[in-house]
């Protein structure tokens, strides 16, 4: 095993990022290792898990067990409409969502779906929630252990740097840790999620991610109709839910959520004119009457995706399918701030 030193905790509150997957909780024994007993002390450390509901339950009992056999004390935070600073509640195993309840209030309260490019389920789901309880128990600035591994060093663009509140700290990466590493302490471990890996856990975090390919999202629809459904459902019924609104409504909404940045044709030049003053009727309509369908990918609904695995069956599996480039293949990691 490589040296420890990198593990070593830095000096005040450090809190202890677990995503649900095996390499945020190798970290976490690497960090425990380098620092007996001191994971344990609730008063300096935070070990902390954000479920956002639509984990899977071998994620759940994973982070569970990890807690019982390890002896750590996990805090389990749920999203939750309120106050600024206070969106979160702290759950359990028992308590905790298994029906996406904290992901459909977000996406309701905000009314847009996230997706590749506006990945906010992230930061309000995980991040945002953790901070928020984390000041609630006293703290005001801290180190942030993120379980980034140095052969994913390019999702860390700012370890050491100060943001809001803390300060990332990404051990792995100064310890070189590579996915190998981190299956081969697995492989000698006496228990282990139950999710399978080929190096990627592709049922890992939220079952139907946004950043998971279009292989696996058709994978879910075909084997597990049940769990692909909650996501064809919010993305019908937030459609439902954006056009049952008027078209003021709509524009506030848009401006509200920043959206309107997003807008790339000649509006937006005219939307942020008019920003903060009386907006014409004219780019009113532009904007918020324009064709809009929510979904969490603008390349394919998820009804697209369902109704293509019933028209093709397996064979858009095969690797025929495959060399013609039918199913999208692009895919993320785990998902950690
Ligand atoms: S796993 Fe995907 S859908 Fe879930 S919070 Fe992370 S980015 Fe969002």
């Amino acid at each position: 095993m490589a040296a420890t030193t990198p593990f070593i905790l830095p000096e005040g509150n450090v809190q202890i990022s677990l995503s649900g997957g095996r390499t945020s909780a190798y970290m976490l024994a690497r960090i425990m290792d380098a620092n007996p007993g001191a994971v344990q002390d609730e008063s300096r450390v935070q070990v902390v898990f954000c479920n956002t509901g639509r984990e899977r339950p071998e994620t759940l009992d994973f982070v569970a067990e990890i807690g019982r056999r390890w002896q750590v004390p996990i805090v389990w935070i749920e999203f939750q409409q309120g106050a600024p600073g206070q969106r979160f509640r702290v759950v359990g195993r028992q308590g905790a969502s298994l029906d996406g309840e904290p992901f459909r209030d977000l996406i309701f309260w905000r009314s847009f779906m996230p997706h590749a490019t506006a990945r906010f389920c992230t930061s309000e789901l995980k991040v945002r929630p953790a901070r928020d309880y984390l000041r609630s128990i006293g703290w005001d600035q801290w180190t942030a252990a993120v379980g980034f591994r140095a052969d994913e060093a390019h999702r860390d663009g700012s370890t050491g740097v100060a943001r809001e509140r803390w300060t990332r700290w990404c051990p792995m990466i100064e310890a070189e840790t590579t996915k190998r590493d981190v299956i081969a302490f697995w492989q000698d471990q006496p228990f282990d999620l139950g999710l399978s890996s080929d190096g990627r856990t592709p049922l890992g975090n939220c079952d139907g991610c946004m950043l998971k390919s279009e292989r696996v999202l058709s994978a879910l629809a075909r084997d597990e109709p049940d769990r692909h459904a909650w996501w064809e459902d919010m993305e019908r019924v937030l459609t439902e839910r954006w056009w049952s609104l008027t078209p003021w409504a709509r524009l506030r909404r848009i401006i509200a959520s920043d959206q309107y940045k997003t807008v790339k044709d000649k509006t937006a030049p005219r939307l942020r004119a008019a920003y903060g003053r009386p907006i014409p009727k004219s780019v009113l309509l532009q904007v918020a009457d324009r064709p809009r369908t929510m979904s969490f990918n603008k390349r394919v609904s998820r009804r697209a995706i369902r109704e293509k695995v019933e028209r093709q069956g397996d064979w858009i599996f095969s690797a025929e399918a495959d060399d013609l480039g039918v199913l999208c293949q692009v895919d993320g990691g785990e998902c950690i701030e």
